[in-house]
């Protein structure tokens, strides 16, 4: 009997810049497949459409590709299981919410928003754990599906069994079981049509042939719900494996607040993305021995599940940096000028930063000093300068963590809406632009005099331009 193809895959939602963790996680699929002779297939889950970020998608799989993965199947490069994208294949999803229904495993459910809220409310009151009463599980299936023909507002839920539990084997975690009452009836399929992430990620794994899921640690909980979901389908369930989150170093979650969490801004740091990919491979593996330096082809050679070690890891920059430097130094005199002028001076780089500059340099030897900041990592503020003269410290701080939860917000990186977003921020806090753009001004730049503000951070890109916000805000905090 031939062995089955080993197809992994990862699945991220477009709904904000490419995340450190989904090239943790990308990468151990990818070296699992490689290893096998499998395929890498990367899936867009762009079913919330509450969260979906048209400029997401691109950036994604861009960084993926910076990162130096390949993906055999994708949205970009289709294969024989497309299309890749969720928001493509709503069709499939609604058959086989429909199907489900029709096998007695799922249900039409009619409660109003009102009703979940107020039914909500009174979990909470009486310290009862929060989930759906099933009220709706018990109509006729009749009657049920004469309302949906009426036309009346409904979603399809599964029906989880009262009793008994569902187990899975982790590839890494051993045997692990969930009670079944302790699970809700989940929405599969949304009231726009839309299905949720479980009956979607059930539906694709299985027409995608996916064969090993390995995911982050907090879809253990999810797992459960999806093994009951391929029982009921009859399907044969893939593989799971679920890895350790990635740490800040107090070993809390990772999360932006503590660390730049976007793959894009190590990029923008001069990280190489072969060191990305080494030090993220330590986060959970190594070769053996004190071995901590190592390709992705040794890995690729090497890899087994048995040498995963599950203590959480600790994404720890000092030792990021010191892992880039060993590579660094590896490399010839020639290598550096070609990595200075594919990172730093690139083409597009430079013929963005010289309009700024333009006016005010009559010779090349100024050209460094005027834009040095654009070349910099972290800025070291003066206290003579920042906070700017008439802005309160604390103040200024404040207005650094909100205005960039706007700037996050933004659909694109253009200087018009970074200009509309500090504009309406001021309006908004009755702040005075002349005060909030000085101090703006400063943390960009790490001076009272540069290019136009909005240009300036528009140039600057979102990685550093938060990076120094945050580091800004956290230092005028202290003070
Ligand atoms: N869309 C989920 C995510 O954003 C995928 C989880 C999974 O791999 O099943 O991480």
């Amino acid at each position: 009997m031939t062995k089955p193809e080993i197809r992994v895959r990862i699945a991220p939602s477009p709904t904000g810049d490419p995340h450190i963790g989904t090239a943790y996680i990308a990468l151990f699929n990818y070296v699992f497949a490689k290893k096998h002779g499998g395929k890498f297939i990367i899936r867009i889950e762009d079913t919330d459409q509450t969260r979906y970020r048209a400029e997401s998608e691109a950036m994604i799989l861009d960084a993926v590709r910076w990162f130096g993965i390949e993906w055999d199947e994708g949205p970009d490069r289709g294969g024989e299981y497309g299309p890749y994208k969720q928001s493509e294949r709503l069709a499939h999803y609604q058959k086989w919410a429909k199907e489900l229904v029709s096998k007695g495993h799922a249900y039409y459910c009619f409660c109003s928003s009102e009703r979940l809220a107020g039914l909500r409310k009174k979990q909470t009151e009486n310290k009862l754990p929060p989930g759906y009463d099933r009220h709706c599980r018990t109509l006729e299936a009749k009657e049920a599906l004469a309302r949906v023909e009426k036309g009346e507002v409904h979603v399809i839920r599964f029906k989880v069994p009262s009793s008994g539990v569902t187990s899975f084997e982790d590839g890494i975690r051993g045997k692990v079981e969930f009670e079944n009452t302790k699970l809700d009836d989940l929405v599969i399929l949304k009231a726009d049509g839309f299905p949720t992430y479980h009956l979607a990620s059930v539906v694709d794994d299985h027409l995608m042939k996916i064969s090993h899921v390995i995911r982050g640690e907090e879809w253990v909980s999810s797992t459960p719900k999806h093994v009951l979901l391929y029982q009921a389908f009859g399907w044969e369930p893939p593989h799971f494996t679920h890895l350790n989150l990635l740490r800040n170093p107090d070993k809390s979650k990772i999360s932006k607040r503590k660390h730049p969490t976007s793959i894009l801004y190590y990029k923008r740091k001069g990280i190489l993305p072969e060191v990305l990919r080494n030090f993220l491979a330590l986060m959970g593996w190594n070769p053996g021995g004190d071995q901590e330096i190592f390709s992705t082809e040794e890995m690729i050679e090497k890899f087994s599940w048995e040498r995963f070690s599950l203590g959480g890891p600790v994404f720890d920059l000092t030792k990021l940096l010191w892992m880039n430097g060993q590579y660094l130094k590896k490399k010839s005199d020639f290598e550096w000028v070609q990595l200075l002028r594919q990172n730093v001076f690139t083409e597009d780089y430079l013929l963005q930063l010289i309009p700024l500059v333009k006016e005010r340099v009559c010779a090349f030897e100024e050209f460094i000093d005027n834009t040095s900041f654009f070349f910099n990592g972290d800025l070291k503020y003066d206290e003579a300068v920042l906070p700017p003269k008439g802005v309160v410290a604390k103040d200024a701080s404040n207005w650094l963590v909100e205005l960039l939860e706007k700037l996050e917000g933004l659909q694109s990186w253009t200087v018009e809406h970074i200009k509309e977003a500090c504009e309406n921020y001021c309006k908004e806090k009755e702040i005075k632009t002349k005060d909030l753009f000085m101090t703006l001004r400063i943390v960009i730049s790490g001076g009272t005099v540069s290019p136009p503000l909005f240009e300036t951070i528009h140039v600057l890109g979102k990685e550093m331009t938060r990076r120094r916000m945050r580091l800004a805000s956290d230092s005028l905090k202290k003070r």
